[in-house]
């Protein structure tokens, strides 16, 4: 049980309770003073004693509250008021006025129990009786007037058991309601507690994004630069390379005058290299307008046949390289149709049959089209060299190769697959591999169907597409 919760309250109540006493016996002594002056009684010095000293007491009593040993004030004033009664019981114990003292020792009981403890108000009765029995029989008065006594008596008595069990009960609430008010403390320290925590979190989160949102910023930063440095190389280098092409093919062609075998040998590997670096250039070009978020599709509706067949024929040069390697296509009889930027897909497509061919010694490469209801699938399947499932995911990744050093003698960059993943993924397709080392590989681009939309939803797959392709995404075409 927490007492000193009580104690507060009883604190409260004395500096309530003991004024209120002192300006009754106050009262009751001008009365008296008034009374006997008018009446001309000398001998009015018990009057003055209380009248200088119930003030100070309770003065005294009311600062003696505030200290650690905080009941000792409110006996004294409890013990003194109890001395001034009995005084003033005895001086006015033959007249009118000294008939309502033995009631101000039931005030001195509820001050007691309501300031002290509940038992204290048994206490004072306890010490009033014998008090006004000792006034009494100093006064050498009959046992008539104990009599008179008698009824104050009795009603300090019960008013000090009244006062001893509501004070029990009144303590009883108190000191629950105190256990309560612990525990909400308590409580609300934890929640103090957390709520600092928590600020500290956020200050910490909050540092945290500025560092993030700083990281963020430099690396865009640094993003741009690689950018604008990759679209400014690949520009120049574009020009004198395409010259280089164009001249090493019309001289070969014997265009400005006969050329030898070895030469014609010589500018065909020349006009050969010459392609592979611009393709090389494009794939960086490529893969800065994907970094840059300006990598752009223009979509129409197609079957993908041209797609195929064009894909198919550019890469056909290559493929007439090697006899051990033999080609087919299985294509559907009925074509589906598909929203694509038929440039765009014909370069994944190149891609991938153009890795066919690299890494294929023998065997064969073959195009597979074909479709279920919802979505149309371009196969790629060969019986090269395969894949180990380590590198699945890795090759899509930006200059990744399974193994570098083969990688070279085949000559590649490692971004045609990203490439082409990016440029699938933005027809709202996927890729996928299936590869085993030694046992080829099949890669399977799955784009949407085509679904003809009805004119109301046409018009507002329009808009839609419109705002998109204001945000760099799809041309509206369809
Ligand atoms: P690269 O220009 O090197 O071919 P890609 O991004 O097209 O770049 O391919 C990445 C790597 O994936 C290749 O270097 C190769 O190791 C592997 N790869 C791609 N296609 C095949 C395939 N059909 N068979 C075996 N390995 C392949």
């Amino acid at each position: 049980m927490n007492r000193e919760y009580s104690n507060e309250l009883r604190l409260d109540t004395a500096s309530l309770v003991f004024p209120v006493t002192s300006v009754l016996f106050l009262v009751y002594v001008l009365f008296s003073l008034v009374i006997s002056v008018s009446a001309g009684l000398s001998g009015l010095g018990h009057l003055l004693v209380v009248l200088l000293l119930s003030p100070l007491v309770t003065r005294y009593a009311l600062r003696q509250s505030k200290k650690p040993n905080a009941s000792t004030g409110r006996w004294v004033f409890i013990a003194v008021h109890l001395l001034l009664l009995t005084l003033l019981f005895g001086h006015n114990l033959s007249n009118s006025i000294g008939a309502v003292i033995p009631y101000f020792f039931t005030l001195l009981i509820i001050a007691a129990s309501m300031t002290i403890a509940p038992i204290a108000g048994l206490y004072v009765w306890g010490i009033s009786v014998p008090l006004v029995i000792l006034a009494v029989w100093l006064n050498g008065l009959s046992i008539l007037s104990f009599g008179n006594l008698l009824a104050p008596m009795i009603l300090g008595l019960l008013t000090a058991v009244a006062m001893y069990l509501s004070a029990m009960d009144w303590q009883l609430a108190v000191e629950s309601v105190s256990v309560l008010h612990r525990r909400a403390q308590a409580r609300r320290d934890e929640l103090f507690a957390i709520k600092e925590e928590l600020s500290a979190a956020n200050d910490r989160l909050i540092s945290l994004n500025q560092e993030l949102d700083r990281a963020r910023r430099a690396a865009l930063h640094e993003r741009d630069i690689r950018t604008r440095f990759m679209n400014n190389v690949s520009h120049e280098l574009r020009t004198p390379l395409n010259a280089i092409v164009n001249f090493a093919h019309i001289l070969k062609q014997g265009g400005v005058g006969e050329v030898n075998q070895i030469q014609t040998d010589y500018l065909a590997r020349i006009e050969k290299s010459g392609w592979h670096l611009l393709e090389v250039l494009n794939d960086l070009l490529d893969m800065a307008q994907i970094e840059a978020g300006e990598f752009r599709l223009y979509l129409k509706v197609s079957d993908l046949r041209d797609v195929c067949e064009e894909a198919v024929s550019s890469v056909q040069g290559l493929m007439l390289e090697n006899d051990a390697v033999t080609f087919q296509t299985e294509y559907p009889d009925e074509w589906p149709l598909v929203c694509v930027d038929q440039i765009r897909l014909k370069q994944g497509l190149i891609n991938l049959l153009g890795n066919a061919v690299k890494y294929t010694e023998t065997g064969s490469i073959t195009l597979r089209v074909f479709a279920d209801e919802t979505n149309v699938y371009l196969q790629v399947a060969d019986t090269g060299v395969g894949i180990a499932p380590e590198y699945h995911e890795l090759i899509f990744q930006e200059f990744k190769q399974v193994d570098e050093t083969a990688a070279r003698k085949r000559i590649g960059t490692g971004l045609g697959l990203p490439i082409t993943r990016h440029l699938v993924e933005r027809h709202g397709g996927t890729i996928t591999l299936e590869s085993e080392p030694g046992k080829g590989s099949t890669f399977t681009i799955c784009l949407p169907r085509y679904v003809p939309v009805e004119p109301r939803e046409e018009s507002m797959a329009l808009v839609a597409a419109e705002a998109e392709s204001r945000n760099g995404a799809l041309s509206p075409d369809c």
